[in-house]
């Protein structure tokens, strides 16, 4: 029978934001309505780093490729769910060595970040050496549970490391009830040009 979990942060204006920062919540204004316009239409402010989204290596990189450099191809795709919920600071090289992590792979990394519905100021990161590990194996791409997937590591060390290998960075994933296993990913960006992030619909698939 087939499963379907969906990873993904739903939007509004209440849901967890960066550092709690106001500035990236999203904002929803009604711009018509039925009493006044027999329809109802919506505005929503949105930063591209809301919820759960995808990160383009113009993120962090000038003249980086946007996120609609990205194949669908690479999105929907053969992928693991990695259990590192045991991991209280950061995930390390020594945290991935044992992991059954090979070239081309697409991993998920599910933490002790999925079970907090509000944002963690203390959420489990992805350090520097473990990203520089992964791109020494050939992984693909990464997906992270936690609103980044660096919290404030001076030059941002680890997108840079990632991006450097074409490593596609999902960030915002809920994996709270996904087993750990392998799974068929489908992560679809908003179709947005030219720019660094977009929102995505995150799916995983169990057949
Ligand atoms: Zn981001």
């Amino acid at each position: 029978m087939m499963r379907i979990f969906d990873i993904s942060m739903p939007i509004h204006p209440d849901m967890p934001v960066y550092k709690d920062r106001e500035e990236k919540r999203p904002q929803f204004t009604i711009t018509a309505d039925h009493p006044s316009h027999g329809v109802r239409e919506t505005r929503i402010g949105l930063d591209l780093h809301t919820g759960t989204h995808i990160d383009a290596p113009l993120h962090m990189v000038e003249d980086g490729a946007g996120v609609e450099a990205y194949r669908l191809a690479d999105l929907i795709t053969s992928c693991k769910v990695l259990d590192l919920t045991s991991v209280t600071e950061a995930i390390r090289r020594e945290d991935l060595q044992h992991l059954a992590i090979v070239a081309g792979d697409f991993v998920l990394f599910k933490t002790r970040n999925s079970q907090r519905p509000d944002f963690d100021f203390n959420f489990v990161y992805l350090a520097a050496d473990a990203a520089r590990y992964l791109a020494e194996l050939g992984v693909r791409g990464v997906g992270f549970d936690a609103l980044g997937i660096e919290r404030n590591q001076p030059g941002h060390e680890t997108h840079k490391i990632l991006f450097a290998k074409e490593i596609i960075i999902i960030e915002g994933l809920r994996l709270g009830p996904v087993p750990p296993g392998e799974y068929r990913l489908i992560a679809a960006p908003l179709a947005i040009q030219g720019v660094e992030a977009a929102p995505a619909r995150v799916l995983l698939i169990q057949d």
